[in-house]
């Protein structure tokens, strides 16, 4: 096969972490519709990660793209410090969706410079600076916001106002495989971490209703409503990571829904427009809102709350309620759920843990021997499912170190895909 190489065109880090360098016919993608990707060779896949978290909807909706035309011939773009009624309406939009706490957004472009927003408007309203996140997490890749993610951001400098605590899967083994204790002593941990630094000097804890990075593990309500409690105790503000699980991964219209967590803002991006077009928001409870309307939050990127996003985002939402899909992608997670469950009854001592919310689910692999002989540690035993799978056409990513495999596919995913999968994963279960 010829190779076509620009020269212009770096990969990504996770395209360099799949071990594909170098553009191939076989790995350009060309076209999407629904969950199936093609590429420039004309075979394609079944994209069951939504290419990172993002596309929720299925590609291909016209109904999305003809608001974006619309909106790009009204007003394509005007500065960011300017009302748009673009903007208000999504507003308005939000506002419909979210609890009811939540009022008032900032617009940027996407889910770091969101989170940085985030961050700013904390120190503002706290007169502090450091920051608490859950080890292993991912909140962004910019040189602020990698800071907030060790060690999976190993190559940043460090800073000295971001300080991590282990989260539950971080304990999960020493718990003796109990989530109710790893929670309960992360939420030990947390609390001993701010009193080490001073919890007084803190401006924020950010964190993920369902953590993908570790493989999907939920903040256990217990432990949602211990961090509240540290911070209302403390005066820091709460920050949800609504980025993945915002906009109905989880089977709620929140992550923190589903979990029970009450934050104090959220940041969110990937699915607030489905991949449709760049956009991400902070929105803040409304006491948070109004502080920094008064005062200012500057923070601000020229294509920050883009037009054409915001029409994105305003379809996004209405195809979500008409289409009835938060409720779809719960139906379809229990579905899914079900079946990886069933199938670590029918595979002893292969697969450790079925865990997540709605369409955010990971399978935990156990160490041990393949059916063929031969030992797996956990992380062989995924690769070796994620190759079966890719072998039948379907696209899964790993997560936890490449321990867990993570199922995220769009919510429009069907009954007869599932079970297709599931029917791929049994088969490749009794080898590996
Ligand atoms: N937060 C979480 C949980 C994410 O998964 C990501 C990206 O994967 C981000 C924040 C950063 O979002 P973006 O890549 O849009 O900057």
């Amino acid at each position: 096969m010829r190779r076509s190489r620009p020269p212009f065109h770096l990969p990504l880090w996770y395209t360099a972490a799949a071990g594909t360098r170098e553009a191939t016919a076989a790995n350009t993608a060309v076209r999407a519709r629904g969950m199936t990707i093609t590429f420039a060779d004309g075979t394609s896949i079944e994209d069951w990660c939504g290419q990172y978290y993002v596309n929720n909807l299925g590609y291909g909706r016209a109904d999305v793209v003809r608001a974006m035309t619309r909106q790009s011939l009204r007003l394509s773009w005007v500065s960011p410090s300017l009302f748009a009624d673009v903007r208000l309406a999504l507003t308005r939009d939000l506002r419909r969706v979210l609890p009811r706490h939540l009022t008032t957004p900032q617009y940027n472009t996407g889910g770091s410079d969101a989170c940085e927003s985030a961050l700013r408007a904390a120190r503002i309203v706290t007169g502090r600076t450091l920051v608490l996140t859950l080890a292993r997490a991912y909140h962004g890749d910019t040189m602020t916001v990698e800071n907030l993610c060790p060690p999976i951001t190993p190559y940043g400098d460090r800073r000295p106002w971001a300080t991590q605590t282990p989260g539950p899967r971080d304990l999960w083994e020493k718990a003796g495989r109990d989530w109710a204790r790893a929670s309960d002593l992360a939420l030990e941990r947390a609390e001993a971490t701010l009193r080490r630094h001073g919890p007084k000097r803190f401006a924020a804890v950010v964190v993920e209703p369902v953590m993908w990075t570790t493989g999907a593990v939920p903040l256990r309500p217990r432990l949602a409503r211990g961090l509240r409690a540290l911070c209302d105790r403390h005066g820091i503000k709460l920050v949800a990571d609504e980025v993945v699980t915002g906009f109905g991964r989880t089977g709620r219209w929140l992550g923190s829904e589903s979990v029970g967590l009450v934050p104090d803002a959220i940041v969110c991006a990937k699915g607030l427009t489905g991949g449709y077009a760049p956009l991400g928001a902070v929105v803040f409870e409304r006491a948070w809102g109004d502080h920094l309307r008064r005062h200012g939050l500057n923070h601000g990127l020229t294509f920050g709350g883009h037009p054409i996003g915001c029409a994105a985002a305003r379809a996004t939402l209405r195809v979500l309620t008409r289409e009835r899909l938060v409720a779809r992608a719960a139906a379809m997670g229990r579905r899914l759920r079900s079946g990886l469950e069933a199938l670590a009854r029918l595979h002893p001592g292969r697969i450790a843990d079925v865990r997540g919310a709605g369409l955010l689910l990971g399978l935990q692999l156990e160490p041990g021997r393949g059916a063929r002989g031969g030992s797996l540690d956990a992380a062989g035993r995924a690769d070796a499912l994620i190759a079966a799978a890719r072998r039948a056409g379907m696209h899964l990513l790993s997560a936890d170190d490449g321990a867990a495999i993570l199922f995220t596919p769009p919510f429009i995913v069907t009954t007869r895909r599932i079970d297709r999968l599931l029917g791929v994963l049994d088969r490749a279960l009794s080898v590996y």
